[in-house]
């Protein structure tokens, strides 16, 4: 389970590659609202813990192809046809989620990817980042989440000083033409 650190980071990111034209200071809000979607599956915790729900339900429906699909259906609904781009964009960062846990998943559960269709959870078993089993303790999360900021957020650093040089570079270029 990586932490919000690693999902917002890949959210923000997506949100910034589907604008390569803007610059953070005109989408800043988007991609805090792409970073937003990202952390948002693991909200299921919330759920568990309101409804006195197994611990099974986490990873299960939120975490699924199905709900990104959803999500993305309602913000075309909300935004508008017009800005259809930008709601895949918001889709694709909810989606993030359950495609991270699934990559990274190795010792833990796996994600229930294919929800309601399919209940079996799927994991790629390759390698084992950020996961945090039941009874860590707070210096363990502490640890997980500095690892998690010294990896993503150089990535998403380096995807925002490319948008906002190089390719404002080329947009001067093209205005002088
Ligand atoms: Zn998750």
């Amino acid at each position: 389970m990586p932490l919000p650190i690693a999902h917002g980071c890949v959210g923000a990111g997506i949100v910034a590659l589907s604008r390569p034209k803007s610059s953070l200071g005109m989408d800043w809000h988007m991609l805090l609202f792409g970073a937003v979607l990202a952390i948002i599956p693991d909200l299921d915790f919330m759920l568990i813990w309101v409804f006195h729900l197994s611990n099974g339900w986490h990873r299960s429906f939120t975490h699924s192809i199905l709900m990104g699909f959803i999500v993305t259906a309602l913000l075309i609904g909300l935004l508008g046809t017009a800005r259809i781009r930008e709601a895949v964009a918001y889709g694709a960062a909810y989606l993030s989620h359950g495609i991270l846990d699934f990559l990274t998943a190795k010792h833990g559960g796996g994600v229930e990817l294919f929800w309601p269709f399919v209940h079996e959870r799927f994991k790629l078993g390759l390698i084992s980042f950020s996961e945090l089993m039941h009874g860590i303790t707070l210096s363990e999360m502490f640890k997980a989440s500095l690892i998690e900021l010294t990896i993503f957020a150089p990535m998403l650093l380096a995807l925002l000083l490319v948008r906002e040089f190089v390719l404002s570079g080329l947009r001067s270029s093209q205005g002088e033409a």
